[in-house]
């Protein structure tokens, strides 16, 4: 299968919403053959759900790619050459805390899975970048470690899982704050400066 035709098919999935789950969009990602890093985030929020239908397109998307800037990203160029996907890809609704979005339930990663797994088949990317606990989780988690203490011990850090350099960032979102602590601060800034690196390495080079 080729990523085009995967795509389409992707597009027209209603998995979530055909077993009973709320879903606020068609499914939101973005790819290209031949990417060298992917991100993959939580899910597409409400602004990329309504507004864009581009990955990261939000205010957390703004500040993701300030971050990636200070690691030599242009966004428009990286936009158009790697790869943006997410654990689930349809928005899945406000939370009902009202404290930004509903996090998908397992049974909607589950749904998901055999979507991210096929990108990865097809694009094969050098680097993955799971951004927020849980993207982290789906790479470099178990089951009894909590999001944030996986955060605070792999952000800042390079890992290698199955051929691919794992790069994790904490989530962008307001709603997360996580990297606003000191501490984290640091630890955010030790990953951009890898990515930095890999930059320079892989694509520049
Ligand atoms: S979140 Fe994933 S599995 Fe669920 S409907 Fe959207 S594309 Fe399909």
């Amino acid at each position: 299968m080729t990523l085009d035709a995967l795509h389409i098919q992707l597009s027209a999935c209603r998995r979530c919403a055909d077993a009973g789950y709320f879903i606020g969009s068609t499914p939101i990602f973005s790819g290209h053959a031949g990417a060298v890093f992917m991100t993959v985030g939580q899910a597409p929020g409400r602004h990329e759900a309504e507004v864009t239908h581009r990955p990261f397109s939000g205010p957390a998307g703004r500040r993701l790619f300030r971050w990636l800037a200070q690691a030599g990203f242009d966004e428009a160029e990286f936009r158009a050459t790697q790869a943006m996907t997410a654990i689930t890809r349809c928005y899945p609704g406000p939370h009902p805390a009202g404290r930004g979005d509903r996090v998908p339930t397992r049974a909607e990663q589950a749904f998901c899975a055999p979507w991210l797994e096929a990108e990865l088949a097809l694009i094969n990317p050098r680097v993955l970048i799971p951004i927020g606990g849980l993207a982290i989780g789906r790479f470099l988690g178990d089951e009894k470690s909590s999001a944030a203490l996986r955060m605070t011990e792999c952000i800042g850090e390079q890992f290698e899982r199955d051929g691919r350099i794992i790069i994790p960032l904490p989530h962008p979102s307001d709603a997360s704050q996580w990297f606003n602590a000191a501490e984290n601060k640091a630890r955010l800034e030790r990953a951009l400066e890898i990515l930095a690196e890999l930059r320079e390495a892989l694509l520049v080079g």
